[in-house]
């Protein structure tokens, strides 16, 4: 029988990362929602459309094709054939990706192609799939085999994201970084609640934990 594993989190939890690994140990797919909001806004971007006209952001979402890679060696998001991969990372997607993520008929076509790539997933050659994301365990994938909340204090995310982006987890870099981690994850939760975990999600904190046992700690909840 295929294994869904639904994995949520806020920003800088290390959810992309362990997600990934963890896929990849146990040859499972491995999909990258936030990438599918990332990519819905660089193609939002890309035709001009005004972010602050909803009806017509939600419209192009509607209709933008997007293609997603799930294996966990190689995964990504490609818009009608382009590689976005690279572009979907850049400050300039990461700052307005929660303005077309709390879109809610944004959501709402979100939430089918990912049930659709999911569902594939499970019926794919692989024996199931990792699914990582803010609503995975509550929305999406509710009745996913194994649904877990990995998050990590405010510190240690910070610290996290800015060697990311900077190299170094400075006070400067630190500094640099609070904008994108702390006003996303408030914005985002406007429309998700990534911080308290729902009713029969096992809820992991990686603040004391490095990335090794952050990834031995979901692939233990995954056996039990
Ligand atoms: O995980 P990542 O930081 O790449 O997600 C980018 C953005 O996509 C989030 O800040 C959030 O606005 C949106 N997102 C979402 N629901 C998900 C995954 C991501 O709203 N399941």
């Amino acid at each position: 029988r295929p294994l869904v594993i639904a994995v949520d989190g806020p920003s800088g939890s290390g959810k992309s990362s362990v997600s990934r690994e963890v896929a990849r140990r146990l040859g499972l797919e491995y999909l990258d929602t936030g990438a599918m909001y990332r990519a819905a806004t660089w193609s939002v971007v890309e035709s001009g459309i005004d972010l602050a006209d909803a009806p017509a952001v939600a419209g192009h979402v509607a209709g933008f094709d997007l293609t997603m890679a799930t294996d966990p060696s190689a995964p990504g998001a490609w818009v009608a054939g382009h590689d976005v991969n690279a572009a979907i990372r850049e400050t300039r997607i990461s700052t307005i990706v929660s303005k077309v993520a709390t879109n809610l008929d944004v959501r709402a076509n979100m939430l089918k192609r990912q049930r659709d790539l999911i569902a594939a997933a499970a019926a794919g050659p692989h024996a199931g799939v990792v699914a990582e994301g803010r609503d995975i365990t509550t929305v999406v994938a509710p009745d996913a085999d194994v649904r877990i909340l990995l998050t990590a204090s405010e510190a240690a995310r910070l610290a996290r994201r800015a060697k990311e982006l900077h190299g170094t987890a400075d006070a400067a870099s630190v500094e640099a970084t609070r904008d994108q981690i702390v006003r996303r994850d408030s914005d985002d939760s406007t429309v998700s609640n990534f911080e308290v975990a729902a009713d029969g999600v096992l809820h992991l904190d990686s603040s004391a934990l490095d990335f090794e046992q952050t990834v031995d700690a979901v692939l233990t909840a995954i056996a039990r």
